[in-house]
């Protein structure tokens, strides 16, 4: 089989002015949600934002600590969401809490998630709310393990709609036939334990079913997202495909076990639907072949 690629790919946008377009996009979010749900929801997303420029800047400076930054960074994200809006405020952002939002006729930290996180950002950057600012993402990250032995389950579509359906259908029966929620304590707890069992469920089926199991799938995030995401402007694209060796390590390093070379050998932006843009590849490509880039990006 012939490898040689002899195609380069230049990038339209710069790292610093992806940098700033995140910084500005989630600005304008907070705007949007601040005048909403109040003040403290623009500072929020202007937070964000300003983290994940920074970070950006400075894996530019420091690209061998690309994944201890993102990961840093989703770690001080995600926990905020879980432990302080989470445990300390009462915003549960787990899926069956939209359909109590819907029930209850107002919006929080659940709708505005999904809305944000699973409808307007994967036109920009894809999946990688998963790879950037998901508790439950970070906690696998930490304990993801991909077993060269064991052939994974690959995603089936329908079981992960099926789930999502199992939930909303979970959250109904909560919402209009056991209505236990007009209890603070109650609503603490189901956060408590809905989280502990989605982690523990992750957890267990990784080792089962192979690397990132419940995010590749199950997640009924991932699941909304990814729907979107092959339409997302920015993705994982080759710019440089004739330094291609074909040692593999991209797909090696891949926790969503997307075959990423097939994508190099084909000079293509990974379009896969299930992608978090972790870059979990570009840092583990030596030949500095993979970037995330524009899908504008001049060939
Ligand atoms: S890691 Fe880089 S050089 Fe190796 S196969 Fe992937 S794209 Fe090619
Ligand atoms: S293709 Fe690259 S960026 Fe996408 S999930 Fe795999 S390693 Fe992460």
């Amino acid at each position: 089989m012939n490898y040689s690629i002899t195609h380069r790919t230049k990038s339209f946008l710069n790292v610093h002015q992806i940098a700033f377009l995140m910084f500005g996009l989630f600005s304008a979010i907070g705007v949007v949600v601040g005048m909403i749900r109040g003040i403290n929801y623009f500072f929020l997303f202007f937070s964000i934002g300003m983290f994940e420029m920074n970070t950006r800047i400075l894996i530019a400076f420091y690209p061998k600590l690309r994944q201890a930054l993102r990961i840093a960074v989703q770690g001080l994200i995600g926990l905020f969401f879980i432990f302080w809006l989470g445990m300390a405020k009462g915003v549960n952002f787990q899926f069956p809490q939209i359909v109590f939002d819907f029930y209850n006729g107002i919006i929080t930290g659940a709708v505005i998630q999904v809305v944000v996180s699973r409808l307007l950002l994967p036109f920009v950057f894809g999946n990688a709310f998963c790879s950037r600012a998901c508790w439950a993402g970070f906690f696998f990250e930490l304990t993801n393990k991909k077993q060269p032995d064991l052939k994974p389950l690959k995603r089936n579509d329908t079981i992960a709609y099926a789930y999502m359906l199992f939930l909303v259908a979970l959250a109904a029966y909560v919402v209009f036939i056991w209505k236990p929620l007009q209890n603070d304590d109650f609503r603490k707890n189901w956060i408590i334990v809905e989280n502990i069992l989605i982690l523990a469920a992750g957890f267990f089926m990784t080792y089962v079913v192979g690397s990132r199991a419940y995010c590749r799938l199950l997640c009924p995030f991932l699941t909304l997202s990814s729907t979107i995401a092959p339409y997302s402007f920015f993705k994982i694209t080759p710019v440089n495909a004739a330094n291609c060796v074909n040692c593999m390590k991209c797909n090696d390093g891949c926790p969503m076990l997307i075959d990423v070379h097939s994508y190099v050998l084909k000079n293509q932006s990974v379009n896969h639907k299930i992608c978090i843009v972790c870059e979990r590849c570009v840092s583990n490509c030596d030949r500095n072949v993979l970037k995330l880039s524009s899908k504008f990006s001049k060939k």
